[in-house]
This record gives C-alpha cells, structure tokens and sequence, in this order.
C-alpha cells in the first residue's frame, strides 16, 4: 500500500531529537524551531517526559471512560493550578479539531442556539463544526459547509457589535494570535468586547488556545493578556509533547449532563501520563518565564535586520514577514543553515520552538537570518 499524498513531503527524514534539535537519518543535526508545528513545548525526549511515559506503560497503557481514572482528577488539578483556571472543569479528548468541536457543541446545549461567529483567516479544524468556523476554501468539502456560521473582519468591534444585534448568537469563537493565518494578534479591546457583548446577549465566548495556548506565549493562554476569561478554553499541540491529546476547560456555568459529550480514547492513561509531565516541567523548569524572556530577545534583535515587513507575535509564537524577494529563506535556512522553521502564509515564516529552547540556540537562528536577509 502507498501513503495518500496529501502533505508537502519534503526529502529530510527525521529519526530522533533531544531538547531543542532532531537528527535526520543521515546523522545531519537540525535546530528545530517548527516543534512539529507548536507541538514540542517542553523539548524532544525530555527526560521527565519520558521516565513518566515508561512507567505508566509498564502499569496500564488504556482502560476506557466508563470507570473512574485518577490519573484524569491529577491533570484537571495540575491544569487548573498552572493555568489560573482551578473553578474550571476538564473535559479530554484526542486532538485540537475535536477539543474546537466539543466547544462549539456544549456552547448550543447552553444556550440553544445555533450561530457561531468566527473570524477572517481563522483556523479551528477539519471535523465538520470546526472546518465550518475555518476561513480557508482549500480545506472546506461542500458537505462541511454550515449557514450556521458568520465570518467577520479580525479585530473589528463595530462589526461584532452589528452581528450580536442582528442574529441570536451561541458562541464566538477566537484565536488569541491567529497560527495559520500568518500571526495575527487579537487586541486585548476586542477581547474586551467579545467578553461584553457574550455577557450582555448570554452567548459563550470560546478561546482556542490549540495552537497559541500552554504557555507559548509567556501567559497560560494568550488571551490572558486581556485580563478578560473566556467561558471555554480549547487546547491540544504543546499539551502532550508529542502524544495525542486535545481538551476543553469549561468555566463553573455549563451544567454537565450523562454522555453529552464523550470519547473513546480521550484522556486515557498514556495521554494523561503524558500532559503531566508536560504540565509538571512547564512549572517547575519556569517555562512560561523562559518562552518571554527568548521570544523578547528573538523579536527584538529580529526587529534590527533588514529587509522584514514586520515581526508580530508574543513569547515563542513568532510571525516574520518578508517581502516576496526573500521567499526563498525558509527553505535556505532548512537545507544551508539546517534549521526548521515554520509559515503561514508563504511570506511569513513562523516560529514555534520548545518553550524551553535557550538563547545561545535563538542566536543560531539570527546569525542564520543575518546572513540571509543581505
Ligand atoms: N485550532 C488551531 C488554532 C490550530 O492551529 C489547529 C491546528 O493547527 C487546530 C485548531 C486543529 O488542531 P488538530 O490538528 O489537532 O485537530
């Protein structure tokens, strides 16, 4: 049997990786600056991450939601403690699209309606709830589409306000920095906003926090920095290192009823093994202090090379605009300079490190950069 071609495959094959840097499988060593797109958050094969795995292998890999998993209360605590959030519940599940879905899911069971708005250039999945909130046709199969979703301009509080006065809206749901959709940051009035108006006409406000969430940022969620909570947190990428898994806080409002939302995977013992760890290095290693420090000090010396549009961003989610001249520096700096970037657009090149990753290692990274924006 073949693969089913849908990824740009390129010819580097990676075989293994420690910390900040992966091996092909010529032995060639690469700065990895991509973490699998935001999916490293604590480095490659940390060696907490790993015992904790191991030792949870040898005692139980799988047993399903219908009994009682302690290891599940652990996370929730763990997660509340680290995050802020200790009054929000947690519900598991396996990935970022499905964490958007379940959002979007028990925002309607709330309140019974069914409008989402959603925003320009977003990106939230390809199951069908969240493909339809998704603002890109080349993921969008006909039977995806809803009418039940209104796109409206980023940042844009007069058209919010509009749209909240027009229809009967359940959920608004938002990146606090747009990923795919080439780095683009919420502000924190329209945060603001989106807080008001979800209060005034009882619609929940959802924070996808998958790719811009746990700690990438310098704060827990990005949206954080508005001062303002959202009524549901989604989150997966960085929250497993590696390993599958995907969740939503939910705030104390949402009353929780027998099967309204399930699995079967999510939240199983590996998984919860797994997110522990994460969680347990992200604070006692201070990672959330070391993502703002290195993504300070990356965005400010970038900010003195020439030959950028703009840097925008915050912590380690870093989006570096180029002109169309300079298209070609994201793949020099894989094959000449070996290190691994990330784009959103082809003209912004993204940056998704470890939030571990140490400034001598970000150094790399700018005299690469030096030498290619001549
Ligand atoms: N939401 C955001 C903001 C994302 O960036 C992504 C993936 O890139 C998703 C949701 C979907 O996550 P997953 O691929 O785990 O389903």
């Amino acid at each position: 049997m073949n693969l089913f071609d849908v990824y740009p495959l390129n010819d580097v094959t990676i075989e293994k990786g420690s910390g900040s840097y992966v091996w092909d499988d010529k032995g060639e060593k690469y700065l990895d600056l991509y973490g699998g797109h935001a999916v490293i958050s604590i480095g490659h094969t940390h060696p907490h991450y790993v015992k904790r795995l191991e030792d949870q292998l040898h005692k139980l890999g799988f047993y399903s939601n219908s009994i009682k998993i302690p290891l599940q209360v652990e996370l929730a605590k763990k997660l509340g403690e680290v995050s802020g959030k200790e009054n929000y519940r947690l519900f598991l599940c396996n990935s970022g699209a499905e964490a958007n879905e379940n959002a979007l899911k028990l925002a309607s069971f709330y309140n019974g309606r069914k409008k989402v708005i959603a925003f320009k250039k977003a990106f939230h999945g390809r199951t069908s709830l969240a493909v339809a909130a998704t603002d890109n046709p080349a993921i969008i199969a006909p039977v995806n589409e809803t009418e039940n979703v209104i796109f409206l301009p980023f940042n844009d509080e007069a058209a919010l306000e509009a749209a909240f006065r027009e229809h009967e809206v359940s959920s608004v749901i938002i990146e606090g920095i747009q990923g795919v959709g080439g780095i683009n940051v919420a502000s924190d009035s329209f945060l603001q906003t989106i807080r008001t108006l979800c209060d005034k006409y009882d619609a929940v406000f959802i924070a996808d926090s998958v790719q811009c969430g746990y700690g990438r940022t310098g704060k827990f969620y990005s949206h954080d920095f508005s001062g303002v909570e959202a009524d549901i947190y989604s989150m997966a990428k960085g929250m497993g290192n590696g390993f599958p898994i995907g969740a939503i806080a939910i705030a104390p409002k949402f009353e929780a009823k027998y099967f309204m939302l399930g699995t079967t995977f999510g939240g199983n013992h590996l998984a919860c093994a797994a997110a522990l760890a994460v969680l347990e290095v992200i604070s006692s290693e201070n990672l959330m202090d070391n993502a703002t420090a290195v993504g300070n000090y990356l965005a400010n010396e970038l900010k003195s090379l020439p030959n950028i549009i703009e840097i925008r961003g915050k912590g380690l989610m870093i989006g570096i605009e180029l002109p169309d001249a300079f298209k070609e520096v994201k793949k020099n700096l894989l094959y000449k300079h070996k290190i691994f970037t990330g784009e959103a657009k082809p003209n912004v090149i993204r940056l998704l490190p470890a939030l571990n990753i140490s400034k001598t290692e970000a150094d790399i990274f700018l005299e690469a950069m030096k030498k290619e924006l001549v």
